[in-house]
């Protein structure tokens, strides 16, 4: 008999994507200052798996637990992930500090022991940072194989194959739970979250800790030295044939 699956979501709160980041006046960072914050679009498409794998398979999978690591007002994104069918949630709040994601994975881990879960699916990356650590660095704490970049997930029994994004292609791999996954941009379209659905999900259960009960300490091992903007592009030149192009490529020694 397939044991029961207890999938968890990590979820983090970035810029919203839609907007064009600002560098800082210290060139240190991105002004976050009366900018937008949403749910990771990866993270999105994490708990959009999550709640479908949940929905195909509602004797087999228990539960969603989703938790965010990050200031109080990433309640914020626990409630959308709530709305959105997540039935219990956890903010590990560490206030307005930056995080590491070595230090995130130490965390997770330890809601990985607390929540019993053996299914967790993560954004590739936070597109904040960029980092594309925190799944690979979860399943080595663990000791637990990983899927990392998914494009398809199929859950059968104790087993779940992945498609993955790879150079050129897509591989198909299969493991047993307990299983490590990350997603990539075409697993699936997230839906949107209707005002309904927000209303409900103010009566799930939303958790807040201290990263102390965990017992991990949080420090900062990377200095950001500068952040900067790419070059402008220059202004480029408009061509009326095709010799033109030729010979312009030519006077550019590009042919
Ligand atoms: P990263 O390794 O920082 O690029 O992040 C990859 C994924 O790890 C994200 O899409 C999230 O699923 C998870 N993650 C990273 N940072 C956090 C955080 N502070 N809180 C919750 N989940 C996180």
């Amino acid at each position: 008999m397939s044991s029961k699956i207890r999938i968890l979501v990590p979820v983090k709160r970035v810029i919203d994507a839609a907007l064009k980041p600002r560098i800082n006046k210290t060139n240190t960072g991105v002004e976050s200052k009366g900018v937008k914050f949403s749910m990771n679009p990866f993270c999105d498409i994490a708990v959009e798996e999550a709640v479908k794998i949940k929905e195909a398979h509602k004797e087999a999978v228990e539960s969603i637990h989703a938790v965010s690591i990050g200031p109080s007002k990433a309640q914020d994104i626990l409630r959308t992930a709530l709305a959105k069918g997540v039935d219990t949630s956890t903010l590990v709040d560490v206030g307005e500090q930056e995080i590491e994601p070595l230090q995130v994975s130490k965390l997770l881990k330890k809601v990985v022991e607390q929540k019993d879960s053996n299914l967790v699916i993560l954004g590739k990356q936070a597109i904040d940072d960029d980092s594309n650590q925190t799944g690979q660095m979860l399943a080595g704490l663990l000791g637990w194989p990983q899927a990392t970049n998914a494009s398809k997930v199929v859950v059968e029994g104790d087993f779940v194959t992945v498609t993955r994004e790879v150079d050129g292609g897509a591989e198909t791999i299969r493991a047993k739970l307990p299983l490590i996954i990350t997603t990539d941009l075409r697993l699936n379209e997230p839906k949107f979250v209707t005002l309904p659905k927000m209303m409900k999900a103010k009566k799930k259960p939303l958790e807040i800790v201290k990263p102390d009960a965990y017992g991990v300490t949080i420090e900062e091992r990377l200095e950001i030295l500068k952040v900067e903007e790419p070059p402008a592009r220059s202004a480029g030149v408009k061509v009326s044939s095709v010799d033109e192009l030729v010979s312009k490529l030519q006077e550019l020694k590009a042919l």
